[in-house]
């Protein structure tokens, strides 16, 4: 169901189930039309009102590397409050173990089958080769930037070759990331590959993506991904070096 607040501004699509709960209490009413659209009796803060948006994306295409179901949320629904066209990358040998890369990507599967994304799923599980890469810099911020310049080097090796403007990451969303890097890493991969780095501070959409996992029961990870954060999360010691991060990572 496609739903508005009420200053007008275009919020993510909400299940029937929770439309006709906030209709019963009062806090939407149906908009006349089509596609069928609740409007909100408040404001929701937190994402740029029409009037600030722009048009970055109007007529390009960008691939979105997705590292969970709930980091999707709100990013796929800004970049196409932009007017891009989004294509979801799915390429993350850093979740481990295998249950738990397959646990995130069945996730992603169900919310992007939900909200119309195309997907490119990297066929490979490539633990080994990340593992290799790492070995010798385990230390949270070293394996990190490994990780990073994994990631983001095959999603812009994947935009080239499926003729993306641009790409970009669900990474950039979380304040359990190091947001500066992976824009300094994205940017210097772009002129490499002839595709752009798009650079947005997701962040301020941070809480809304907290609401949007909640309501679209997306599984919420309490781990960033490697087996080394896994252990720094569940030793109760923080990281190999410094402090814990949060209970819920992204
Ligand atoms: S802590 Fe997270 S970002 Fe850092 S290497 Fe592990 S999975 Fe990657």
């Amino acid at each position: 169901m496609r739903v508005v607040d009420s200053t007008g501004r275009e919020l993510s699509p909400c299940s029937e189930e929770r439309a006709e709960r906030l209709l019963k209490e009062g806090k939407a009413t149906m908009v006349e039309g089509e596609p069928p659209t609740i409007r909100l009796s408040y404001e929701v803060e937190g994402r740029p009102k029409p009037k600030e948006a722009g048009s970055r994306g109007e007529g390009k295409k960008i691939l979105l590397h997705i590292c969970c179901g709930p980091c999707s949320t709100y990013t796929i629904g800004r970049l196409r409050e932009e007017g891009f066209s989004v294509t979801g990358f799915w390429y993350n040998p850093n979740v481990h173990p295998f249950s738990e890369h397959e646990r995130r990507r069945e996730c992603v599967e169900e919310y992007a089958g939900g909200v119309g994304l195309p997907m490119i799923w990297w066929p490979n599980y490539e633990m080994v080769e990340f593992l290799r890469r790492v070995s010798g810099r385990e230390t949270k911020g070293d394996r990190c930037s490994i990780d990073y310049r994994m990631r983001l080097e095959k999603t812009a090796e994947v935009a080239a070759q499926e003729g993306c403007d641009a790409f970009t990451s669900t990474l950039l969303i979380s304040p359990h990331q190091d947001q500066a890097l992976i824009r300094e890493i994205g940017e210097e991969l772009g002129p490499k590959y002839n595709v752009e780095f798009y650079f947005e501070n997701f962040r301020r959409g941070w809480t809304e993506r907290g609401r949007l996992a909640k309501e679209h029961n997306l599984y919420r990870q309490n781990y960033c991904g490697c087996i080394y954060s896994e252990w720094e999360r569940y030793r109760g010691r923080g990281s190999l070096e410094e402090g814990a991060s949060g209970a819920e990572s992204g």
